[in-house]
Order: structure tokens, then sequence, then C-alpha cells
């Protein structure tokens, strides 16, 4: 077989930066470069546009740094994609984890148990929203969705009920994102994405959340908000009867680029699949830890789902792993004698790993013992002010949405018209790369810049990330 090396154009001999770079480390970077360019292939990413420009090769992590393989510092203002939650290379985790690792690394969580699952588990019941006392683990936010997804359809069917089996159909929000298995694309679809699949994957029933009234009709916050529940209670008084679950990401639906919604419209959900029979799953993947200014999103609208689901920085971001907490009724519905068939027959190999697990526990250790959380809320006024002062009065912002430190900066091809730029023109990549020149890792979705730092950030590095955002923007759109 031909290995075939195409050499790519390459901008680095014009930076003048790294003109005094030893050649070694030149050719030592390009061979890496050339490697990634003609053997990886990376995920929600166009490769035409990925061999445009030199990869940024993440060598080490310090704190809130990226750190290339030529020594070269990046912010990394997107918390190394919205999981980070302390800082890179924590002392507090590497203690941990090295300690760990001479212990155990792997063991299985099917017919074992270990000790870094159940001392994480310890503190994550005494954490979690009331009722949640019973947790499913697994290894990525996707996967605790399918555990999720899949409980609540298999709770109902091991009902003794003939009318509890008919809630065979799942429901969920316009613009969400829930994963990318064809379980949480049924309930996450949308078309842009997806497409290809339309006819392999078993969609839920979608609702209409009050942004979508807002962004698509006109309608001012009071009337969204009023047409949108008017449409929930018409949908759950017609279909509540084969509905088994309710999905929805707390306050922030975050992939589809960071769109609030109002706690009245949450609660509004809860009293319906409580009036109903639905259980309320919450996909907190995004939300979790910290970055709503609350541990978990759904105490800021008093949720208490029957199912939430973590993922993203419950390792404080370091490790792949996952859960879903569930009630102990949920539980329940799948105990009896092998031979009644209630046993829940799901799972992955990696799921629970003890060594995630231990840098879970050091997480919430951490959340437990430190006045993070404490200290968020004047962080996020700090945050908000900056973005206030800095980005909001640019002439290509639209519209910046923010929920505590989740911002989507809504761009504008046309100021004063809501009108995005044609999606050819790359305007979110070429932002990022602008940003990247400056010392900053951001990562645009679509026609929207997302800021996500970690919770642990300071104020002088949220003014640095917000500062030169805000110079990538009138750079590229003006
Ligand atoms: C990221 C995300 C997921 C998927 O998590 P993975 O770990 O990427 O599988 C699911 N739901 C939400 C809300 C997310 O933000």
């Amino acid at each position: 077989m031909a290995i075939i090396c195409v050499t790519f154009p390459s901008c680095y001999m014009e930076n003048t930066a790294r003109n005094i770079k030893k050649d070694s480390q030149i050719s030592a970077t390009k061979k890496l470069q050339s490697i990634d360019f003609n053997h990886i292939w990376h995920p929600f990413t166009q490769a035409d546009q990925w061999f445009d420009a030199d990869p940024l090769i993440v060598e080490k992590a310090e704190a809130m740094y990226l750190i290339d393989c030529e020594g070269n510092r990046y912010l990394d203002g997107i918390s190394s994609l919205w999981c980070n939650v302390h800082g890179h290379s924590h002392p507090e985790f590497l203690a941990a984890g090295h300690r760990q690792l001479d212990e155990l690394m792997h063991s299985t969580l099917l017919g074992l148990t270990h000790r870094p699952i159940i001392e994480c588990t310890e503190r994550l019941v005494e954490l979690l929203p009331g009722g949640l006392s019973r947790v499913f683990y697994s290894d990525s936010g996707t996967s605790a969705v399918e555990a999720g997804l899949r409980i609540s359809l298999e709770w109902w069917q091991k009902q003794s009920s003939s009318l509890a089996k008919i809630k065979t159909q799942l429901a969920s929000l316009q613009g969400a994102y829930h994963g990318d298995t064809l379980g949480a694309v049924g309930i996450g679809y949308l078309d842009f994405f997806h497409g290809a699949l339309s006819s392999n994957v078993v969609q839920s029933n979608r609702v209409r959340p009050p942004h979508i009234f807002r962004f698509e009709q006109g309608l001012s916050e009071e009337q969204a908000l009023a047409r949108s529940i008017a449409e929930l209670e018409d949908f759950f008084v017609s279909r509540h009867e084969t509905l088994a679950g309710f999905f929805v990401e707390p306050i922030v639906q975050g992939a589809a680029g960071i769109w609030i919604h109002p706690p009245e419209y949450l609660a509004a959900i809860a009293r319906f699949c409580r009036k109903y029979s639905v259980h309320l799953i919450v996909d907190e993947v995004a939300t979790g830890f910290g970055k709503s200014g609350k541990l978990f999103a759904c105490e800021l609208a008093d949720l208490e789902p029957d199912i939430l689901i973590m993922g993203k920085g419950l390792s404080g971001g370091y490790l792949p792993i996952s859960a879903a907490a569930c009630t102990e009724e949920l539980f329940e519905g799948f105990r009896g004698k092998p031979s009644e068939g209630k046993t829940f027959f799901y799972g992955q190999t990696f799921a629970g790993n003890p060594l995630a697990a231990r840098f879970a526990e050091v997480n919430l250790r951490i959340f437990q013992e430190s006045s993070l959380l404490g200290d968020v809320a004047s962080k996020i006024d700090y945050f908000g002010k900056l973005i206030e002062d800095k980005i909001e009065n640019l002439s290509h912002v639209d519209e910046v949405r923010r929920a505590g430190l989740m911002t989507g900066i809504e761009l504008t091809a046309a100021p004063g018209q809501r009108q995005p730029f044609e999606i050819d023109r790359e305007i979110g990549v070429k932002i990022t790369r602008a940003a990247r020149k400056k010392g900053v890792v951001i990562r645009p979705l679509g026609n929207v810049i997302i800021l996500m730092p970690a919770l642990a950030m300071s104020n002088e590095e949220l003014e640095t990330l917000v500062s030169v955002t805000a110079a990538a923007i009138d750079e590229v759109c003006s």
C-alpha cells in the first residue's frame, strides 16, 4: 500500500516568533502534523477546514493553559470542551491520581465493585438533588443518556399494569442535544447534523421551548413563555398516555448555541411530568458541576428529576466517566428473580473506571470542602460585566446569551438585522484562528462563538478571554 504524504501549505515559515525555533523542533512538529493530517479523522470537524491551518498540537497543560509541542501557551477558553472544572494538572488530582495508578487502573463494575467508585458515590449522593439515591455509572455523556432513556422505557415495560406498558414514547425539546449514538440522536435530532440518518433514527416527540417562539416568531419573552407553556400543556394532555419520559437540558441548551430556558418553563415541564406520570430526565452533562452558578442547574428551577445525567465535569474534566442518578423507585422496578426478566442488560466495559472514579471523588471533595461554589456568584457577575463592556456592543454581535459562565455570542452579517453569516464564509473558524494567534483557545458552534471557562478561572484570566475574543471578532467581522 502506498503511503501518500500530502504536503500542506504551512504558515509557520512567516511566523517570526517561530523562526527562531531550532530547525529540529520545527521538523519534529511537522512530522506530528503530517501524521495527523494523513491518518486522523477528527470528530465534528470538516477535514477541508482542518487541513487549511497548522493544528494546535497540545502536549501539556497547567491550570488554565494548554501548552503546545513548541512550548507556546494558550488560555483554555472552552475548558477542554466544557469539561474542566478546577484547572489542568491540579495538585490534588495529581496526588490522588498517582496513588490510584499504583493501586488499580481498571476493574469492572459488572459483578464486582471497587473502592474509588464507592468513595465517589458516597460523596455524590450527598450532593445530588433530593430523591436521587441510586447511581448507574457509564463512560461518556452519550452512554449515560442512553442509560437514562433505557431505564425510563424499560421501567414502564417491567410494570405489571397494562396501562404502564403503552408508555413507549419519549419527548424532548427542539434544539436539544443529548449525544451521538442513535438512541441519543433520537431525542436530539437536528436535520443539519443527522439528516442522512433520518430513516434510521427513532425520533422523540418534540416540543418547542420559549426561545423557538422568540427567535422564529419574534415574540417577547413573556409571550414566548406563555405560548410555549400552552403548547406544552396541550402536548401532555393529548400524549401523556403513551409517554414514558421527558428529556430536558436544564436552564441551558448547550450545543444548540447556548439557548436559555426560563426557570418557569422548566417548572411547568416538571409539573406536567408529575401530573401525568412521565419521568422527568434532566441532562446535566454540560450544565453540571457549577457552570450555571449552582452545582446542578436543575437547582435553579427547584426541579426534582427522576433521572439526572452527568458527564463532562464529573471527573473534574480529567477522564471519561458519566452517570445516570435515579430514584429508588426506578431502581426497584428492575429487581426480581432472574427468570422475571427485570435485570437491566446495559453497560460499558469501562463504566465507572477506577482511575476516573478517583478523579470524580476528588472533584466532589473539592466542591464539598472549598469555597469554589460560594465564590462563583461574584465571578459570574464580573464575567457578565466584562461581556457587557467589551462584547455586547460590537457591531457584528447580534445577541449574547449567558447562564452563569456558559456564554454564546450570536453573530450577525448585517448589524441591526438578525442574519447569520453564510456558512462557507467560515466566520467562526476564522475568529477561532485569530484568537489562537493571540494565545486563546475558543471554539464556535456555527454562527455562535462559545465561551465556557473552567469554574476556577481567575478574574484576570476571564478578562484576557473576553478581551481577546472581542478583538478576534472585530478583526474578522469588520
Ligand atoms: C456533551 C453532551 C452530551 C454528550 O456527552 P459525550 O461525553 O460527548 O458523549 C450529552 N448531553 C449534553 C447536554 C452534552 O453537552
